[in-house]
């Protein structure tokens, strides 16, 4: 599943090139869209159509496109995916960073969680 979002991301880099596609690139990215599903084409054409990406590349488990953080469960899925997955804050597909090196078994450790703000407050004698 994770080639069918490599695909688009490798159409989307040609897309969103500042010069035209060349020749060659046209061809290459017709052979893309020929392994993409028709559903998910749609969807990455309107993205692209709105001159949106379409693929958002996910690092240290937030969403290249929206800065939102993703869920540790998604971000755990992309490593072996079943499935494509979106983001649910901006809709682009969810593509891991290829430099990014998160193992299933390190994403499910608990992380040192983030300081608290709230601070309990005392609790007052009832009266
Ligand atoms: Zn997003």
């Amino acid at each position: 599943m994770r080639a069918i979002v490599e695909n688009l991301y490798a159409q989307q880099q040609m897309l969103l090139q500042p010069k035209p596609a060349s020749k060659e690139q046209t061809a290459c990215i017709q052979q893309l869209r020929e392994k993409i599903p028709v559903q998910i084409l749609g969807h990455f054409d309107r993205l692209i159509a709105q001159g949106r990406r379409g693929v958002a590349l996910v690092r240290r488990g937030i969403c290249g496109e929206c800065h939102l953080r993703i869920s540790s469960g998604t971000v755990a899925s992309l490593v072996r995916p079943k499935d494509v997955y979106v983001c649910d804050n901006c809709g682009r597909y969810l593509l891991l960073a290829p430099d990014e090196t998160i193992t299933p078994a390190e994403s499910a450790a608990p992380v040192t969680p983030p300081a608290r703000k709230t601070r309990k407050k005392p609790v007052a004698a009832a009266g």
